[in-house]
């Protein structure tokens, strides 16, 4: 039997940005960029030997190779240049790190990767906290030499999804979705990340499969190894590695309290979903999967009010075919006939961006070739998906939504693929639904400003309040650097979703609110006071926000609301709103849904 690996044994504690609600428990699977994944494997001392040499092998590996990269560099640009990775050379031969290396593998027993990965990120964090700016950037340095290094010690290449067979906390410096859409769901218990925010796809996609988890906390990757025993608290924020005992029994009677709480919820699920003083509402669920549909049903959801088909994309290796996009399609409006399913089209770009090759120099990717943008570009690709949706628009009722629609020009663009489609699938004789309705995303404040304009032109609108907050605010949805700055309830924010509520209102059109905002319980006493009647949530949010609507007036709600739009900051809005949430709602929220 191997020997243990000597690890940090010591209970660690991390504060981040709690983005879906609930506890997980589990075995760490720490993930590198790439996807690789840095198993925790001890070598046996018999082993130590051909260990020492594997890591002298990688070191001259990447030693030929910072020296082929120093001569081409130096041939097109000149010496002084060539010179960094001179310096980059004389890191990666320091007698003081192979020392450091050696012992670690020969004395505790550690994979070559282990050792080079932990010393190298100790030697980066030590830079990095140096305040010296020259020195800090060296990190940068340590941080390559670590990737080059582990590219030799690892065939990257052969990283696919890991296998799976016990419950499993994912941790990541970032976990693209394109990543997360692969990992094995049965085994998965929560996410963890050390960068990211509220309004971020990571947070949106942990929602969707209600999988607990954190953002933003940082040093999380230097402080936990594959194998570690991990919580994930995505209530409070907390990651726990290496809990004590007396932690996990706690948080397993928390998650047990918990387990009962929701099911208690389920006493909701066959009522109407109406304010006490009888307005009706209708509750829609956001779905990024088909395989999500089955807690639609379950939770008795009027519809699906937000179809990210990007996920599509970004589950597969492949461009879809039409017949796959078809087929996603055709599952969920099956299921949920003769309920409406909004089907949106391709939302790629900034944080998600499937096959598609990413722009060079987007220095600003969420400004840039996103959403509808890319859609009008790539129209090959945009008719593939308008074909699959109109044909699915034959098996029970289908609306098609534009996400990110700040031009009238666009909205027409979009409008006129969709008519020139309807006319081939007519020619070809295949069934659609030619008065299929059609809506466009209000996310952008240029939207708004615009609102009279578009309203004629559409069926219906959608309110994104996830990237309407980020455009409005100037926030990026995925940074923790400003995930302060990212507030649903800025007032800015809510004047405008005010001017579209009302202006839809004045126009007859029908409106929703599609964006995380809508879940959050103290969020939806103020839609409702501004008028809101259609929520499109995750589904696990579904109960929870029936359960608030139940037990307040429309009466009460617009007052709430008249008082909120007298307030000057989201702070004194968020407080405001959480105070009035606990006093129409007598006990407190268990699925906040947020
Ligand atoms: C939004 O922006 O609020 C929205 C619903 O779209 P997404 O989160 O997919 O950008
Ligand atoms: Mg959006």
């Amino acid at each position: 039997m191997c020997p243990p690996i000597a690890t940090n044994v010591d209970m660690q504690i991390l504060q981040g940005i709690a983005v879906s609600p609930g506890i997980a428990i589990g075995a760490a699977l720490v993930v590198e960029h790439q996807g690789l994944v840095l198993a925790r494997r001890a070598v046996d001392p018999s082993a130590v030997g051909a260990e020492l040499a594997r890591l002298d092998r990688a070191v001259d590996a990447v030693g030929a190779e910072i020296e082929r990269d120093r001569q081409a560099v130096a041939a097109q640009v000149g010496d002084q240049y060539g010179a960094i990775f001179s310096a980059h050379l004389q890191m990666l031969r320091d007698p003081h790190l192979h020392g450091e290396l050696q012992t670690l593998i020969a004395q505790q027993f550690q994979a070559a990767e282990l050792a080079v990965s932990q010393t190298l990120r100790r030697y980066a964090r030590t830079l990095q906290e140096l305040p010296n700016s020259f020195l800090a950037e060296r990190a940068h340095d340590l941080r390559d030499l670590e990737s080059r290094l582990l590219n030799h010690l690892l065939d990257r290449r052969a990283a696919g999804p890991p296998e799976l067979d016990a419950p499993t906390i994912v941790l990541a410096h970032d976990l693209p979705p394109s990543q997360t859409a692969r990992l094995d769901r049965r085994w998965v218990r929560g996410f963890a990340t050390e960068v990211g925010g509220e309004g971020g796809h990571t947070a949106i996609l942990a929602k969707g499969l209600e999988l607990p988890a954190v953002v933003g906390t940082s040093t999380l990757l230097d402080e936990v190894l594959t194998g570690d025993r991990v919580i994930v608290d995505g209530d409070q924020g907390l990651v726990i590695i290496r809990p004590t005992p007396e932690y996990v029994a706690q948080y397993e009677r928390e998650l047990a309290q918990r387990q009962s709480r929701l099911a208690d919820l389920a006493a909701w699920r066959d009522l109407a979903a109406e304010t006490t003083d009888g307005h009706p509402l209708h509750l829609l669920a956001n779905i990024e999967f088909p395989h999500e549909l089955a807690a639609c049903l379950d939770r008795r959801a009027d519809g699906i009010g937000l179809y990210r088909t990007e996920f599509l994309y970004l589950g597969s290796d492949a461009e879809p075919t039409e017949e796959e996009h078809f087929e996603a399609y055709r599952q969920v409006v099956a299921a949920l006939r003769p309920r409406p399913v909004v089907i949106r089209t391709l939302d790629l770009g900034a944080d998600k961006m499937g096959h598609l090759p990413r722009t060079e120099d987007e220095h600003n990717p969420f400004l840039g070739l996103r959403s509808i943008r890319l859609s009008l570009r790539n129209v090959d690709l945009f008719r593939v998906q308008l074909r699959a949706i109109l044909r699915a628009s034959a098996i029970g009722p289908v609306k098609i939504l534009f996400p990110l629609i700040a031009t009238l020009r666009e909205l027409r663009q979009a409008k006129l693929f969709l008519h020139e489609t309807m006319e081939d699938l007519e020619e070809a004789g295949l069934a659609f639904d030619r008065n299929l309705p059609v809506g466009m995303m209000v996310e952008v404040p240029a939207a708004v400003m615009m609102i009279d304009h578009f309203l004629p032109e559409v069926d219906f609108i959608s309110i994104g309040t996830n990237d309407l907050i980020q455009y409005t605010l100037a926030v990026d949805r995925s940074n923790k650097e400003v995930a302060d700055l990212y507030q649903a309830c800025d007032p800015a924010v809510v004047r405008l979703i005010r001017t579209t509520l009302q202006a839809a209102r004045a126009a007859g059109v029908p409106v929703s609110v599609c964006g995380q905002m809508s879940g959050i319980p103290h969020c939806v006493l103020l839609l409702l006071g501004l008028g809101l009647t259609e929520f499109s949530v995750p589904p696990a949010a579904l109960l929870e926000v029936k359960r608030v609507c139940r037990c307040v007036s429309m009466r009460q709600c617009r007052a709430i609301a008249d008082t909120a739009l007298q307030m000057q900051s989201a702070q004194e809005i968020d407080a405001y709103l959480k105070e009035e949430l606990r006093k129409v709602v007598s006990q407190p929220s268990e699925s906040r849904g947020s």
